[in-house]
């Protein structure tokens, strides 16, 4: 950041004047004198001792010396660092910000600093100048279309309680084209409507990696990889179907690939999770208050993601349930969100949620600190919108370990298995003394004598966590190395 190291520079030149103008004008004050007073007795006009007072004028030593005889001062108390009374100081920052860079992009006429402008009033546009100030460095680092599209899009999810019935009559009409009759969705049965779509099925070793698969529409053709990273074999080739169901074109921008994705994946599930018998099988389980998302897993063997997006889908529409849903990685950094529960996502100042980090004491960590990783894992959370029981598990992809989890509010709880569960946390996010800031004395005991080298960033939509450069998690690193130094000395 070549940029803030020459402008810090200038600022600290700037903030020298301004300071000694600010003291300058607080011992004249003290000192009973008129402008003109001072301006007499150092042989200077009224005017040039406002310009000096208001840090307009970088002084000379023999100048400040003479300015320090007048007030009856020493040079040295006059340059001491004294801190400032808070008046000062502000008028300082505001003097500061208005002459930055960003107050000038705005073609704002700077405000006169006055006796009548209060202290509150300066108090609130230094805030609001440092929160544009985070936003457009944020802005720099993320593309902002895209999260602005997905924050759209969420709202858009949230509206239809994440259930499309467009795309789950198509899913009906494709499953009895082929003669399914619901339950686990098999690979034959997959093959078999990808051949009723008029397509073969080519599997190759030299899939471009940037690719999960690729349709030739001119012969007829799906290209799958002979290995496949991702969980479910299904999943790829269901995708490339959906989409060509979809009949999707080329996306024009961030907003229709997000769309376009979010649909193909809905249809893909509405495959492998068919409406109709998995409304059937929840309601049963939702009767004998046994809801519970491994088993959606298990009776239509998908993977956990599938089943607690495919539970999200069907929940509110079918079994009158709000819920959210999670998928974060075990830096904590949310990756997929969901809800229509209230259930308030950390967000940074444009409303996305990608790439924020959740409350260490929510659920979708705390299933990281558990040592038993193949139980379900529960928890209520007390937050301060309500009460919310959780269920998380965790699973295991190229790019780290990212725990999936669904929860409702405390009411809705008593329809799912594990609602007995004895673990209850408090968390009072978004106040940043909740998790975000290390204890005080922690904080002053590594404060400057350790070095996180951080790990970047590579999400498409991720903004920093808490609008932070490096995305480094202080209360974790700060326990880390008090956790080590205390074993290793
Ligand atoms: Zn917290």
């Amino acid at each position: 950041m070549t940029m803030t190291s020459a402008r810090a520079g200038d600022d600290e030149d700037v903030l020298d004047s301004l300071t000694i103008g600010r003291r300058v004008r607080q011992l004249r004050l003290d000192a009973g004198m008129t402008v003109e007073g001072l301006g007499e007795a150092i042989g200077r006009a009224a005017s040039q001792i406002s310009v000096i007072e208001n840090g307009k004028r970088e002084l000379r030593l023999a100048e400040l010396q003479k300015l320090a005889r007048a007030l009856g001062t020493s040079l040295d108390a006059m340059l001491a660092p004294e801190p400032l009374s808070r008046r000062h100081e502000l008028e300082i920052a505001l003097e500061r910000a208005q002459r930055g860079p960003l107050f000038r992009s705005l073609g704002l006429e700077a405000l006169p600093i006055r006796k009548t402008l209060g202290d509150q009033a300066i108090e609130t546009i230094l805030r609001l100048h440092g929160e544009l100030e985070k936003l457009h460095e944020q802005r720099a680092a993320t593309p902002e279309e895209a999260r602005r599209a997905n924050t759209e899009l969420r709202a858009e999810q949230r509206k239809r309680d994440n259930h499309y019935p467009e795309l789950e009559e198509a899913a009906a009409k494709l499953l009895s084209a082929i003669g399914h009759r619901g339950g686990p969705l098999s690979q034959r049965a997959t093959s078999e409507l990808a051949a009723h779509l008029g397509f073969t099925l080519h599997y190759v070793g030299d899939l471009p990696v940037s690719t999960r698969s690729i349709t030739d529409h001119r012969n007829g053709r799906i290209y799958l990889p002979v290995r496949q990273t991702g969980t479910d074999p299904r999943s790829a080739l269901l995708q490339a179907l959906a989409a060509h169901v979809l009949g999707q074109p080329e996306p024009s921008d961030y907003g229709d690939l997000l769309r376009q994705r979010v649909e193909t994946n809905y249809l893909a599930g509405a495959l492998m999770v068919p409406e109709e018998s998995a409304v059937a099988y929840l309601s049963e389980l939702k009767a004998a208050r046994e809801l519970s998302v491994e088993d959606l897993r298990d009776h239509f063997a998908v993977s956990y993601e599938t089943a607690a997006h495919r539970f999200t889908n069907l929940a509110t529409k079918h079994l009158d349930i709000p819920v959210h849903f999670t998928k974060v990685h075990s830096s904590g950094v949310i990756s997929k969100a969901y809800e229509n529960d209230d259930v308030q996502f950390p967000t940074d100042p444009l409303g996305s949620v990608e790439g924020q980090r959740v409350c260490r004491w929510w659920s979708a960590r705390q299933v990281f600190e558990v040592e038993d990783r193949l139980s379900a894992y529960h928890q209520y959370t007390d937050k301060p919108v309500g009460t919310y029981w959780c269920t998380s598990a965790i699973v295991s992809a190229s790019n780290g370990d990212f725990s999936v989890s669904v929860g409702t509010r405390f009411n809705d709880a008593k329809w799912f298995r594990g609602r007995d569960t004895s673990r209850r946390l408090t968390s009072t996010c978004p106040d940043p003394a909740c998790c975000r800031e290390p204890a005080e004395d922690t904080a002053a005991y590594w404060q400057g004598r350790a070095w996180p080298s951080a790990r970047l960033n590579s999400s498409l939509l991720a903004a920093m966590p808490d609008g932070s450069t490096t995305g480094v998690d202080k209360v974790d690193v700060y326990e880390f190395l008090d956790r080590h130094s205390a074993t290793t000395l």
